[in-house]
């Protein structure tokens, strides 16, 4: 049996070769032995036992073979929690939570100590109202998919991760407007790739499509959001909303034009890249 040094070694000059990020075979060690109890840093001249070696040859092979590490492992991680993730979800990606966090810091300011509630219009694995609704138990959460499997995924992380959201099924706003919920906040990280757009293979063969594409300029799901906000956000609310990194004046655009009396902030993540939208009803 090679030692744990040894594997990751060899796995990595695998990964590198198909250009994998160069972290991809420790971080998927790491998460196997995490599963068994073994601190892997303190054995790494330690021979790796059978049944793991097993177990990351097998899943090695899949990421090589260009599948997402996360659909290998079954879950994900964001902000801190563990989210179940398959085939029928988005998997949940870090710029994500940097609006979660930029949420949160909102709500305090806008709301402070009060009992509000919010919507996450899209919700996939339930990654943003799920974080949400556990970081800020003043929120009352719902979430929405047109997806039935989807929101069957994010149900499953919801009861995993102890939080309190309720789950609808349809198009866009239209199950909170037929239900008559008026929400403080309204949240939304929708499908914004242009329908023609060339993806990783890694991406566009094993996510959902209807996760991803959002018709031939990407806005399609802004423009229905923008156009209907108003039958479900209070007078005093915001919206907050992820998009894509070229996507700054079009969007700053159609607010004008949709939302002529709002205030619109664009925001970048950690990269640098515009990466979202914040929309104020003052
Ligand atoms: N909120 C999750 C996250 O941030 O990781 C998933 C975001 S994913 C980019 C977009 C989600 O919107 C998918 O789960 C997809 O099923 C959902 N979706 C696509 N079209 C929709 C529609 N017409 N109405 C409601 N949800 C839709
Ligand atoms: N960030 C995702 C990607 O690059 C897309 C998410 C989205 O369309 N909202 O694959």
């Amino acid at each position: 049996m090679p030692t744990f040094k040894q594997l990751i070694h060899d796995a990595t000059e695998q990964c590198m070769k198909i250009d994998l990020p160069e972290q991809t075979a420790l971080t998927y060690l790491v998460e196997l032995t995490q599963q068994q109890r073994v601190d892997l840093y303190m054995n790494m001249n330690l021979e790796v036992p059978k049944d793991v070696l097993e177990k990351f040859n097998a899943g090695l092979v899949r990421i090589l073979n260009h599948e997402p590490m996360q659909h290998v492992l079954g879950y994900s991680w964001f902000y801190g929690y563990k989210f179940n993730v398959n085939s029928n979800v988005l998997i949940p990606r870090p710029e994500t939570e940097e609006l979660v966090s930029y949420i949160l810091s909102r709500v305090d300011e806008m709301f402070p100590n009060q009992n509000i509630t919010a919507v996450d219009i899209g919700t996939g694995s339930g990654a943003i109202a799920i974080a949400v609704a556990n970081e800020e138990k003043h929120i009352n959460m719902y979430a929405t998919d047109i997806s039935v499997e989807a929101i069957e995924v994010a149900k499953e992380n919801a009861k995993i991760n102890e939080a309190q959201v309720e789950f609808l099924v349809g198009d866009m706003l239209q199950p909170i407007i037929d239900k008559g919920i008026k929400v403080d906040v309204l949240i939304s990280n929708p499908p914004y790739i242009p329908s023609k757009e060339t993806l990783e293979s890694s991406v566009v063969d094993y996510e959902p499509h209807v996760a991803l594409f959002g018709g031939d300029d990407g806005l399609k799901f802004y423009r229905t959001i923008f156009e209907n906000c108003k039958k479900i956000v209070k007078e005093k609310s915001f919206m907050a909303f992820e998009m894509g990194w070229d996507q700054r004046i079009s969007m700053l655009n159609l607010v004008h034009e949709y939302l002529p009396n709002a205030e619109a902030e664009v925001l970048q993540d950690i990269n640098g890249k515009d990466r979202m939208l914040f929309v104020y009803f003052k």
